[in-house]
């Protein structure tokens, strides 16, 4: 059987400038993989359907970085959520609404977040090369909830 990508990344990345998160429902499992893989994260099924996720979850992890990719010196520092969506998956990205030196684990962890109003869109730093980057890689920007 020939398998194919339901969402691609550049797919993904693309409803995500529009500020839509998807994510890939499995048929089989009934679990969700965000962002998208050939198979479901779970129980690797390719039985998936591409759905829209609802943006909000929770944050687990987060890290501060102080050293942005070449040519991005400005967004320094930028805080780093790990966020564990409603429907399950685990995704990387921004928070913004908080000063990234105030950060600490009672501000942040098991914190609501939902997707902000405008993923941010980086034009694709000195490392990022190849197809998918090109018009920039979108990456989810979170606010509390
Ligand atoms: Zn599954």
């Amino acid at each position: 059987m020939e398998v194919k990508y339901k969402l691609t990344f550049k797919g993904w990345n693309n409803s995500l400038k529009k500020n839509k998160l998807l994510g890939l429902k499995c048929r089989d499992c009934g679990k969700f993989t965000c962002p998208p893989k050939m198979t479901c994260q779970e129980c690797g099924s390719i039985n998936l359907e591409v759905v829209e996720m609802s943006g909000e979850g929770k944050i687990v992890t987060y890290t501060v970085s102080y050293v942005p990719g070449e040519g991005r010196y400005v967004e320094a520092p930028i805080l780093i959520v790990m966020v564990e969506l409603d429907e399950g998956p685990w995704i990387m990205g921004n928070l913004t609404d908080i000063d990234p030196n105030r950060a600490s684990i009672e501000s942040l962890i098991g914190k609501r977040v939902k997707l902000g109003p405008h993923s941010k869109v980086y034009p694709g730093d000195a490392y990022s090369t190849g197809e998918e980057a090109q018009g920039g890689e979108a990456r989810p920007t979170f606010i509390f909830a």
